[in-house]
């Protein structure tokens, strides 16, 4: 069975109009194994969950509901990429709103109203199977993108968010151009452990890709490289930043070891979701706060 859209089996996937009342977490158990799931279902999110995509009645909503959506779970979300989604509808709870956590796989439907939306890396065989659906559905994401929606697209999803990816082999994915970077395919690959100031402080993750990545004039890139190789190893920039979507080459995954970035994304998305400014809740990160600084003293001196 591929995963090409239109491609769907009697039974096997429809179209969401249920969506957010279908359940987004592991609809087995978790011995179940990944492979014998329908090539639509969704992933688990280890740690979060049954029933974490239903809407919550009004007295669970608490502050208001944050719709989440994850963008390719199965195709692009290696290196533990996921675990943004996770972190994200964690720290939604923890803030005293409730998140409900869509997966969209290519040929579903997308969300009426999200709020906030994630993408994560992959191989570039994995940008090749997306890129159908990423067209359908390009209208919008660039609507979204200039309403303010916050987005944060890691990697193989960043580079699909430019205006073109040029795989090592010459084959061109024609990207958004939500954000005006553009990338090249090489032999050598750029792997390592990247340290980064940004607008939300320092940053730091893991990156792996063979892509160069060239912002056009004007493009803000997400941060400035302390350590590491960032968009191609020559210019210090790292990722690219257009109001509140955000491109970056970081995995770790990136949320979870820096926080203010996650909170940030949390806020832009509860102020698209209530109409009111961000109530947050005082959050204890002071291991997250101890390794991040440690890796930069590491990384950085
Ligand atoms: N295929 C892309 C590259 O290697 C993206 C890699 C990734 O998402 N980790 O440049």
């Amino acid at each position: 069975m591929t995963n090409q859209p239109g491609d769907h089996q009697p039974g096997d996937h429809q179209p969401r109009t249920d969506w957010p009342h279908t359940a987004g977490t592991a609809s087995g158990t978790r011995a179940e194994s990944f492979h014998a799931r329908p090539a639509h279902a969704d992933v688990p999110i280890p740690g979060e969950p049954e029933g974490s995509a239903r809407v919550p009645t009004a007295e669970q909503a608490g502050k208001g509901v944050i719709n989440l959506v994850h963008l390719y779970p199965r195709e692009m979300s290696i290196y533990g990429d996921l675990g943004n989604t996770r972190c994200l509808a964690a720290r939604i709870r923890r803030h005293g709103y409730s998140p409900v956590v869509h997966q969209h796989h290519p040929g579903g439907e997308f969300p009426a109203e999200p709020h906030l939306i994630v993408g994560g890396g992959g191989q570039d065989s994995g940008q090749v199977r997306v890129e159908v659906d990423l067209e359908h559905i390009a209208d919008r994401l660039r609507d979204l993108a200039a309403q303010g929606t916050p987005m944060l697209m890691i990697c193989g999803m960043y580079q699909l968010f430019g205006n073109a990816f040029i795989t090592v082999e010459g084959k061109r994915l024609p990207g958004l151009g939500i954000l005006d970077v553009t990338t090249q395919g090489n032999a050598k690959r750029m792997i390592g452990p990247v340290a980064l100031q940004t607008d939300f402080g320092d940053v730091v993750g893991y990156e792996n890709h063979s892509g160069s990545t060239t912002l056009g004039a004007g493009q803000a890139p997400f941060g400035t490289v302390r350590s590491g190789f960032g968009n191609n190893g020559t210019d210090r920039t790292e990722g690219a930043r257009t109001n509140n979507v955000i491109g970056s080459y970081l995995h770790g995954p990136i949320l979870p070891a820096n926080p203010a970035l996650a909170d940030a994304l949390i806020g832009f998305a509860a102020e698209k979701a209530t109409g009111r400014p961000f109530e947050p809740v005082s959050q204890d990160d002071a291991v997250a706060d101890q390794a991040r600084l440690r890796q930069v003293r590491r990384l950085a001196g």
